[in-house]
């Protein structure tokens, strides 16, 4: 019996014969003096030797206690259950964790009939609109009907705000249901014109997800070639075969183009799994994957632990992004552990990108990923021409950030009536606050942290815990008055440089924490579409795949934000979101221009960037890898210690030191202070297992932290193929 919690392994139970009970039931049993529900669970056979768990200890029978009740639920499938052991083991976590994830939202059963809210259209006369109102409506501007719980809690109002909107007119009543739920996306539904490579990589694919067999394809194109047109030709072969899809992709909550793509396809719309669609649409998309009647999933990357019934086919859209990586809780990459699901349940996955992860490449070099390429633009629309702006030849005016060379280029767009976007990866007016007076620096009371001025809401905040402050009057440290400053820009700051220079542009500010979510969003891009903006100034949000035909400049405000620190990936990370960015520009009939503001424009990732030529620059990342091991040449996991005290960390993570491993293609870097030295007030340091791709790294770690006997108050997190070094 595997329970959903922090044990090593499964817990036996006595199995009551009338119950009959199969591998995968799920069912609750007592455990101490509470019930709790567990799956019915056989031996992890399927693991590779090295990752296999300790046995377990075997308990008298006569001293077990029984089952108490099966539930009512379709049991976990024997692929699932294999595929939860193997993320357990590779990722050393508690299987019980990795059950967790998959059990999570069925625990109360089917959601009964109930109503959901829609917004009301027209919306009625003289509706007093206060923000929290606002808040419920921009949720349901997506169309998707909510519960009065849901809209409550996703909203963060209380439940009398939706009652009151819906006793004022302004929410119509609809029926929700298990019944409702999933109409069936039809695969013959609007079929598209495909020819030339977009054909070819379509036929290929077809033939993959109808031979039915596991397989990983990698499908690359430039931003724009129509990859996500094709790979919607993929879940089509698999829902003509009667089998369900799951489309993985980075930032869910961003999709609304996406879902809007799907139903011209399909004639309606997929599930969606995330966390902004609430709780009772989260429950019925888990019934609806088990019980096989949601047949197209479009989710983030825990839709991976959804109970399937006949899986046939995994997308990764974005396949390069960080986002797949869970750095929380079981620490995994959705990308890699999609990888496995579709290895163990023998079906074809396809990972999808306009700049592959080096990881990926390096699996097409080697004869495991099969490579289809599309080389060009749908409809014959050209690339961006690209520009680097050297700052030191085009410095912008003092005090200020754009390069009167990129302010010619913006007026020159705006007097044709193109669009242009500016972008910045950092939110806030400016990322650093310093005393003139005594150089003291505003940091944050729990983290290794600089505190960011966000100046429309006059506060400062720390990015990486809750805290926040109002923005002091005085230097705290001196008393100096009028003497804090704001040092470089974030977008807030970038924004107040385009006001005062385009008084009449309309601008439209895009990042995480002025979109209230997907309905926000979605209204954001609708208004760019709908030429309503002139000037979109962005965080990587904009980045993302969004389609703008009347966007014609991009500005890169800080090109080489992002290549400094230690980054094993900065260089490749770098590339891969400007391209991104840059790929906004240009995408239907009239071109379009990229500017990048460098003050490194010799770097190779600039060079990169100019030329256009992305494999150049990873066939060199890769040259400056292959040599001294790093991924994806050889293995890496990192462990993080933590504790309330420095010198409790400091003791645990020299401990660990002094019984590090090592041996012929193995080596422990560290322990060190991690670069976020202390997290939320937790002291934090970091050592790092390096070995040959040969060796695996899990036995080794196991063997290690069994030496070592930790104090409570520390923690050990370990992350196997660590993608952030903080
Ligand atoms: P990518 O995912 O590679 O960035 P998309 O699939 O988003 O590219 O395609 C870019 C644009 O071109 C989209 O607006 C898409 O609808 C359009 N497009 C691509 N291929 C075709 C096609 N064969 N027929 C019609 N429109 C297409
Ligand atoms: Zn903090």
């Amino acid at each position: 019996m595997l329970l959903p919690m922090p044990f090593p392994g499964p817990f036996d139970y006595a199995a009551p014969a009338e119950m009959a009970l199969q591998p995968g039931d799920i069912v609750t049993v007592p455990l101490g003096h509470r019930r709790q529900t567990g799956v019915v669970w056989d031996a992890t056979s399927s693991l590779p030797p090295e990752f296999a768990p300790p046995p377990q200890r075997t308990v008298d029978a006569a001293k077990l206690r029984p089952v108490a009740e099966r539930l009512e639920l379709p049991p976990l499938t024997a692929e699932l259950r294999r595929f939860v052991d193997w993320v357990a083991a590779y990722t050393l976590s508690a299987p019980g964790m990795v059950l967790a994830m998959t059990l999570r939202l069925h625990m109360r059963g089917v959601p009964t009939p109930s109503t959901g809210w829609l917004a009301a259209f027209p919306q009625p006369d003289g509706l007093r609109l206060t923000p929290a109102r606002q808040k419920v409506l921009t949720l349901l501007a997506d169309g998707t009907a909510r519960t009065t719980t849901d809209l409550a809690t996703t909203a963060g109002v209380g439940p009398g705000v939706v009652k009151g909107l819906a006793d004022a007119g302004a929410l119509t009543p609809v029926p929700l249901g298990p019944e409702r739920a999933f109409a069936a996306p039809d695969p013959f539904h609007n079929l598209p014109v495909l020819e030339g490579a977009q054909a070819e990589a379509t036929d290929a694919l077809r033939q993959t997800v109808a031979e039915g067999r596991f397989s990983v394809t990698l499908l690359e194109g430039v931003t724009g070639s129509g990859k996500t047109e094709i790979y919607l030709e993929a879940i089509a072969a698999c829902l003509e075969q009667g089998k369900q899809a799951l489309v993985l992709l980075p930032e869910i909550a961003l999709s609304a183009q996406w879902m809007e793509r799907f139903t011209r396809r399909f004639g309606t719309q997929p599930a969606i799994w995330h966390s902004e669609v609430g709780q009772r649409a989260r429950r019925l998309t888990w019934h609806g994957t088990a019980d096989g009647s949601a047949t197209v999933v479009v989710g983030a990357r825990s839709a991976l632990f959804l109970p399937f019934k006949n899986l046939g086919l995994i997308i990764v859209d974005e396949e390069h992004e960080a986002l797949f990586k869970q750095e929380e809780g079981v620490i995994y990459s959705a990308r890699d552990m999609a990888v496995v699901r579709a290895r163990l349940a023998g079906f074809p996955i396809v990972l999808v990108s306009a700049t592959p992860s080096l990881e990926s490449l390096a699996n097409v070099e080697a004869g495991r990923y099969r490579h289809l390429v599309l080389p060009s633009r749908h409809g014959g629309a050209a690339l961006p021409e690209t520009r680097i702006l050297d700052m030191r030849d085009h410095p912008p005016p003092r005090g200020l950030f754009l390069s009167p060379a990129l302010t010619e280029e913006l007026t020159a767009t705006f007097e044709r009536k193109e669009q242009a976007m500016l972008f910045l990866n950092r939110r806030g007016y400016a990322p650093l606050t310093l005393c003139r007076a005594c150089g003291h620096r505003m940091e944050c009371p729990h983290c290794t942290a600089w505190l960011v001025e966000h100046r429309n809401r006059k506060i400062l905040s720390c990015h990486f815990c809750d805290h926040t402050e109002p923005m002091p009057e005085a230097c705290p440290s001196c008393g100096a008055e009028q003497s804090l400053t704001p040092i470089g820009p974030g977008i807030e700051r970038i924004t107040e440089e385009a006001r005062h220079l385009f008084p009449d542009a309309r601008i439209l500010v895009m990042a995480s924490d002025t979109l209230g979510g997907p309905a926000a969003t979605a209204e954001a891009v609708g208004k760019i579409s709908r030429r309503e903006v002139d000037l979109v100034i962005g965080t990587q949000i904009v980045a993302k795949g969004w389609h703008f035909p009347h966007l014609t400049l991009v500005g890169i405000v800080d090109a080489d934000l992002g290549l400094g620190g230690g980054d094993l990936r900065a260089g490749e990370r770098t590339i891969q979101l400007l391209h991104q960015v840059a790929g906004r520009a240009g995408r239907a009939s009239t071109p379009g221009r990229v500017l990048l503001q460098s003050y490194t424009p010799e770097h190779p990732v600039m060079q990169a960037l100019l030329s256009g030529d992305f494999d150049a620059f990873m066939t060199q990342e890769a040259e400056q890898r292959r040599p001294g091991f790093w991924p994806p040449y050889g293995r890496l996991a990192a462990l993080i210690v933590s504790a309330d005290t420095a010198v409790a960390a400091d003791d645990a993570a020299a401990a660990l030191g002094r019984v590090a491993p090592y041996g012929d293609g193995i080596q422990v870097l560290g322990p060190a202070p991690a670069p976020m030295a202390i997290l939320r007030g937790r002291h934090r340091r970091r050592l790092l297992l390096r070995t040959r791709k040969s060796i695996a790294v899990q036995p080794i770690l196991r063997r290690w932290l069994g030496l070592v006997k930790l104090e409570r108050q520390v923690r050990v997190d370990v992350d196997i193929d660590p993608v952030s070094f903080l």
